[in-house]
């Protein structure tokens, strides 16, 4: 090598290790900025001081670089500033695993949900009367369950269709709760009715029409129940995930998450179940899943196969709906298990259970 390229690359050595000073300089400056900032409540971008720095720094450019480079090269700079100035939860979530390495395990009436043994949840699609939900509550109750769900307020394609007997069917909920020492589950619509559901129901289920209703999703987020979510029609895995941040972040961490089947082009199901969401859930999040098999098949004879592959996949548990005589269910009458079919369901489902263990 020539002596003159030796100087000149001890002289660029040098010049890259001030390089590497300087913008460690104005790493350390930008976060004791984003502590200001902090402080302050304000937002960590500020569009028009970058445009301003931008501006400036252009100003002075001479060359030989252009100024569209000079942009390129220093909005890099700024990005990686701002990351500095993120706090902890902009860098990982609260329901990541990454901010908490162990499960989370809710109790509801007994049962612990989330530590690793299976749980199930069942019930009618919609509460129709008190005999009726009593009728699907005693053949709970007999296999020693303790959760029941069944909806009060139902969100239907159609508005002429069956739309729930509201707070009529929380009422014969809690009444069926406390005569069979059951939990409820139930969904709710609306935000301003999540203060008075909570007097009869244990559990707030947040259906998949609603995953993204943000305002439902805060106020469930501010109360002291725990909360079913369930994943919406078409939503990823990280539009599903960060639905539920929406509820820790308002203090509300007793989430369980529930699979219930994406729209897919298939037409031989009702939905598609994303059976592979359950690992990806487990190992993103540490908050419990189960799997609903009613909504995700729409098909009473996949119910059994599908909680089958649940169980073996490592779901919390799984929901599915029985109706004492589905034929005249005033909702998803096609795919409810009736009382006798539910006993084989059950008897099938707890012995793959002890088969795993
Ligand atoms: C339900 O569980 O009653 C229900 C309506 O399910 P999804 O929101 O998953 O369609
Ligand atoms: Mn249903």
């Amino acid at each position: 090598m020539s002596n003159q390229m030796e100087q000149l690359r001890e002289q660029l050595d040098e010049v890259n290790l001030e390089i590497l000073d300087l913008i460690n300089r104005r790493a350390e400056l930008v976060q004791e900025i984003g502590k200001v900032k902090s402080k302050q409540s304000m937002y960590k971008f500020d569009p028009v001081r970058e445009r301003e720095m931008l501006d400036n720094i252009k100003k002075h450019n001479t060359g030989p670089f252009e100024d569209a480079t000079i942009d390129h090269i220093f909005k890099e700079i700024f990005k990686a500033g701002l990351e500095l100035q993120k706090d902890d939860h902009q860098k990982a979530l609260l329901v990541s695993r990454k901010k908490q390495p162990e499960n989370t395990v809710i109790e509801i009436n007994g049962t612990k949900i989330g530590n690793g043994s299976a749980n199930y949840v069942f019930g009618p699609c919609a509460v129709e009367s008190y005999e009726q939900v009593a009728q699907v509550a005693e053949a709970v109750k007999a296999k020693g369950l303790k959760l029941l769900r069944g909806g009060a307020f139902k969100p239907r394609t159609s508005p002429y269709d069956f739309q729930g007997l509201g707070v009529e069917g929380l009422q014969i909920l809690k009444r069926v709760a406390d005569e069979y020492d059951l939990a409820v589950i139930s969904e709710i619509v609306n935000p301003a009715h999540i203060e008075e559901a909570v007097e009869y129901i244990d559990v707030i289920q947040i259906g998949a029409r609603n995953m993204q209703n943000f305002e439902l999703l805060k106020a469930a987020g501010e109360v002291d129940k725990p909360v079913l979510l369930k994943r919406g029609l078409s939503a990823t895995i990280q539009e599903f995930i960060n639905a539920a941040e929406y509820i820790i972040s308002r203090g509300n961490a007793n989430i369980i998450l529930c699979e219930r089947g994406i729209r897919t082009y298939e037409t031989a199901t009702r939905n598609t179940l994303d059976i592979s969401a359950v690992p990806v859930l487990k190992k993103e999040t540490h908050l419990p899943i189960l799997v609903d098999v009613t909504h995700s098949t729409g098909r009473r004879d996949l119910l059994l196969p599908t909680a089958k592959a649940a169980l073996a996949i490592g779901a919390d548990g799984v929901m599915a709906e029985v109706h004492p005589d589905p034929a005249v269910a005033l909702s998803d009458s096609a795919q409810q298990m009736d009382i006798p079919t539910f006993d084989k369901f059950f008897e099938e489902i707890t012995d793959l259970e002890n088969r795993l263990k």
